[in-house]
């Protein structure tokens, strides 16, 4: 899976499986097949498992998504049914919301999307992340608003900025080539004062 893990196996919820779900194998990409985000992985048995699990690529082995080991993603948050995957991406600087791109805006029901914007109010206050994924695109999430990027590039990045104006403090978000000099020595997942 791409980015970070999020989870280790004995931090998971003890009376949550995955049972049906097999989400993480649609929404996520996997590097070391080649399997690109927002389409199920061939290897997939859909609600059921992997083909292959005994030789299941090494990120997969390592992934649990937040559901298994968040206990603030209540029962409601279960993938196979809200249809998104949340992750801790980066060090825990982001948190990433994987959307099956055949419920794209499902985050902008209730009670996700009142949850997904608390979110985006602690993580700016410890300058971090909400980012909204469905395939390659993705929308920043702001308290105040939503930031879409489009679709972002294997070579690019998101920064989130803060910027002061006439108003006070603005927080923006951009996507830049990785080897952008303004990323030079940045944390991506993090805001960066402007
Ligand atoms: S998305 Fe989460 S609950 Fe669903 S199969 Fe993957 S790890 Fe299990
Ligand atoms: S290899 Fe197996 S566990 Fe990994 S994404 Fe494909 S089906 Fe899922």
């Amino acid at each position: 899976m791409s980015e970070d893990s999020p989870a280790k196996e004995s931090s998971l919820i003890s009376d949550r499986k995955c049972g049906t779900c097999t989400l993480c194998c649609k929404v996520m990409g996997i590097e070391e097949i080649a399997k690109p985000q927002g389409v199920w992985c061939p290897e997939c048995q859909i609600g059921r498992g992997c083909k292959i699990y005994e030789k299941r690529p090494a990120e997969c082995q390592a992934f649990y998504c937040g559901y298994r080991s968040w206990p603030v993603l209540g029962e409601h948050w279960f993938p196979a049914k809200s249809k998104m995957v949340v992750v801790s991406e980066l060090a825990g600087t982001r948190i990433a919301i994987h959307m099956d791109p055949g419920r794209a805006g499902a985050w902008r029901e209730e009670p996700f999307f009142s949850e997904i914007k608390n979110w985006s109010k602690m993580a700016a206050a410890q300058m971090h992340q909400v980012v909204v994924c469905i395939g390659k695109q993705a929308i920043v999430i702001f308290p105040d608003r939503e930031v879409d990027l489009g679709q972002v590039a294997d070579d690019e990045r998101i920064m989130s900025v803060e910027t002061r104006t006439a108003g006070g403090l603005k927080l923006d978000a951009i996507k830049l080539k990785a080897d952008d000099p303004r990323l030079a020595g940045k944390d991506v997942g993090k805001v960066h004062v402007v």
